[in-house]
């Protein structure tokens, strides 16, 4: 059998990774070195020579996109979808464990995942119920404080509160929250590996048959791993099992969330795994990998490494300062039309930030200009509100006992059930140990609300049981469908707010029928006994946003600096590097959390193949009021010498390209001839000045200000235009 295609375009040390004979491996490389690229070949090589059973892999991937992409490679490189192999993400895996496994675990088989808007609700709903003072229990923080917990292995029994009163409070709520979501089949997403790693640790048999089931286990993205996550795969893999492990320590940037950089040389101590290093990158050009190995030179808590590359020198880094926030969305929105413009595919470019809010800017003006966008990790699909009360119905037909959706649509659409009518239900399921849906139904037959309460609540109780017996054998599309006409949520929303707004709702869930039904159920979950909806509602919870599918692939790519992790792509703008905001006010206190910051902006430049522009603004909104802001300080770390600045983008005659901020630019470019202030034509925008230029050779770009279509930036390559003067 030929199996060259596995071991062709692969260096020498990615070889010796790929086709390693024994042992447990770890690949501690840095960006762009092609860790996955190993990972992946690595896979489809047990699988092709070792004969290894697609089955016995266990492949673990950072988010839902790359465990798609994961999949997608393995089968082309075998040819064949390779069938009952496992790659996913640590919750995916949890998910599907727990589900195959419910009963031992004592939950019922209907159990819900709880994501973390949920989450934080029912955590506010304890303080309450506990007449706690929000003040001194910040619902967010205990929602933190809980999941730290539960990161590190930590049932309420096990934490030490010295007797110290506040200690005490917390700890009895997170107890309480834990009983509420074993009452209601509840998980939120700690709690799907902590039960993982319960099961697995209490249960010798299951144990037994994992660690016999998954002789390989695989996993990138590995100093991003907590605490828990380690400890599942050291279950996981057994004594016998093989560890392909790959990571980079200088793209550790979860640890705020409990990640520990430190599983990498834990790992070393507790596997002794041959260590392989890629030093060549085959991502970036010169220039950028350059300059992101300067600015992670600044950290010293460095395992240490340096990439090089035989690519190309490439475009200087262009370093762009904006008026405002605004004009930076002007400015990046208009280098992307220039590469559209210049045959480049939109889904080419990425827009990466540091927090979500800075998006909308960026959205308004890409709508504006008519491209096509998608939001990675923002609002996101699953996230919206109206896809949130219909998914409650569907997960109140789906467990009765499911109180967060009980409470999310008890009066959604209002059905004139008011919240002392709810704080009565509450009461009740308090008190007799019951769910929201059992205490309502038992109110009603016990004559225990007002009457004209009590004959609402009865027609949701009635509505619920109906659409359940009606759907009962029906698909998953139809039983949506069927879930979004009997809620009538568009009609509420209608009702009660702006025609725009409510029609994007509707559209938004005639959206969602469409997504259950083409909704493909994994192979694995069938296996592992799941129902399509039971799959489908895993899913929304698991991988919100992520489900949009083809019609999204052509367009401009915006997510935070987080999400962009393992991705790569042509043209990068990284987008409010300024002080206060990136690195992050609140890291900025912290040492190590600033270090994580500037793993966090290697993370981001290093996505970048071919030109990355990073860009701040002098001003901008924040917290509802205008600050002024100055460059981050990793703007100060880039050498100069890679470094060109750009001049903004003057908009009708705005404090623009006069104004004489920094510009790197020549005055004059002499290939093209033209110069400031000469007189051009352009066979559609007509007659116009030239204002300002910029860049050389293929890169040149002039502003033409026209006598009637107005200010443009042109690409002098492709914009052919004619000297008059
Ligand atoms: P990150 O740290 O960002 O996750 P990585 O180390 O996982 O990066 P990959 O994404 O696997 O790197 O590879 C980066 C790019 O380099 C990809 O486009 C990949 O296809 C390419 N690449 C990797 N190795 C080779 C090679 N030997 N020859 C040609 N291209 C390669
Ligand atoms: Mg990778």
């Amino acid at each position: 059998m030929d199996v060259s295609h596995l071991l062709d375009e692969l260096n020498d040390a990615q070889r010796e990774a790929v086709t390693a004979d024994e042992g447990h491996l770890l690949v501690l490389a840095g960006a762009g070195s092609g860790k996955t690229r190993v990972l992946v070949h690595r896979i489809a090589w047990l699988i092709q020579v070792h004969h290894v059973s697609p089955m016995g892999l266990l492949a673990v991937t950072f988010t839902n996109k790359a465990a798609g992409e994961m999949r997608a490679r393995v089968g082309e490189l075998l040819g064949i979808r390779p069938e009952g192999l496992w790659i996913g993400t640590f919750h995916g895996i949890c998910h599907r464990m727990l589900r195959m496994h419910a009963d031992e675990v004592g939950l019922p088989d209907t159990f819900q995942i709880l994501d973390s808007d949920d989450q934080y609700r029912l955590v506010r709903r304890v303080i309450r119920d506990m007449e706690h003072d929000e003040g001194q229990f910040p619902p967010r923080a205990m929602q933190g404080l809980i999941n730290h917990h539960k990161d590190e292995g930590r049932r309420p029994q096990d934490i030490d509160h010295f007797d110290n009163p506040h200690s005490v409070s917390q700890v009895a709520i997170y107890r309480h929250y834990q009983d509420y979501c074993e009452r209601s089949g509840l998980v939120d997403f700690a709690e799907l590996l902590l039960r993982t790693v319960e099961l697995l640790r209490d249960n010798p048999n299951r144990r037994a048959q994992y660690q016999g089931r998954f002789g390989h286990t695989l996993i990138d993205e590995f100093q991003d791993t907590n605490r828990l996550q380690y400890a599942l795969v050291r279950l996981l893999s057994g004594e016998q099992g093989r560890m392909f492990v790959v990571g980079d320590d200088d793209q550790s940037i979860y640890g705020w969330r409990g990640a520990r950089v430190e599983n990498v040389s834990d790992f070393v101590r507790d596997f002794e795994p041959t260590v392989v290093r890629l030093e060549q990158n085959y991502r970036s050009t010169q220039t950028i990998l350059e300059a992101a190995n300067r600015v992670i030179d600044h950290n010293d808590d460095r395992m240490g490494k340096n990439l090089w590359t035989e690519g190309e020198t490439g475009d200087p880094i262009r370093l762009f300062s904006a008026w405002n926030a605004e004009e930076e969305a002007d400015f990046v929105i208009a280098r992307i039309q220039d590469w559209i413009e210049a045959g480049g595919n939109p889904s080419e470019t990425a827009i990466l930030y540091r927090s979500n809010a800075q998006s909308r800017l960026f959205e308004q003006a890409l709508l504006r200009e008519g491209i096509d966008y998608r939001v990675y990790g923002g609002q996101r699909f699953f996230e919206r509100a109206e896809i949130k009360d219909a998914m409650a119905y569907l997960r109140l037909l789906h467990n009765r006992n499911d109180d967060p959706a009980f409470e999310r649509v008890i009066n959604v659409p209002a059905r004139g059930i008011g919240e002392r009518s709810v704080e009565r239900i509450r009461e009740h399921a308090r008190s007799n140990q019951c769910s929201l849906f059992t205490s309502a139904r038992a109110l009603v037959s016990g004559q225990g609300l007002p009457a004209r309460a009590a004959r609402s609540v009865s027609a949701f109780i009635d509505k619920i049981e109906q659409l359940d017996e009606q759907t009962a054998s029906a698909s998953l599309g139809d039983t949506m469908a069927a879930v979004v006409g009997s809620a009538q949520l568009g009609e509420w929303y209608r009702g009660r707010e702006a025609p725009d707004r409510a029609e994007t709702r509707e559209e938004n869930l005639q959206e969602l029928v469409r997504a259950a039904e083409s909704f493909q159920q994994p192979e694995e979950d069938s296996q592992a006994g799941l129902s399509p909806l039971a799959s489908f509602l895993a899913q929304a919870a698991l991988e919100a946003g992520e489900h949009q599918g083809e019609r999204w692939q052509d367009c401009v790519q915006l997510m935070t600096l987080h999400s962009a992790k393992g991705l790569e792509f042509p043209l990068v703008f990284m987008a409010g590097v300024e002080e206060g905001l990136f690195p992050h006010q609140k890291s900025v206190e912290e040492p190590g959390r600033l270090s994580e910051e500037r793993r966090l902006c290697y993370v981001g430049m290093t996505r970048a193949m071919k030109q990355l522009y990073i860009s701040y603004a002098e001003s901008r909104h924040l917290h509802g009021q205008r600050v002024m802001s100055r460059p981050s300080r990793f703007v100060d770390e880039l050498p100069t010498h890679l470094v060109e600045s750009v001049r903004p983008r003057s908009s009708a005659g705005e404090a623009g390209a006069g104004m004489g901020r920094m510009s790197a630019a020549p005055d004059t470019a002499p290939d093209h001839g033209l110069r400031l202030g000469g007189t051009v034509e352009h066979g559609r925008f007509g007659i116009g000045t030239v204002v300002s230029l910029e860049g050389q050779g293929d890169n040149a770009r002039v502003q033409v200000n026209f006598e009637t279509a107005g200010s443009k930036w042109l690409v002098l390559a492709y914009a052919s235009l004619e000297r008059l003067d």
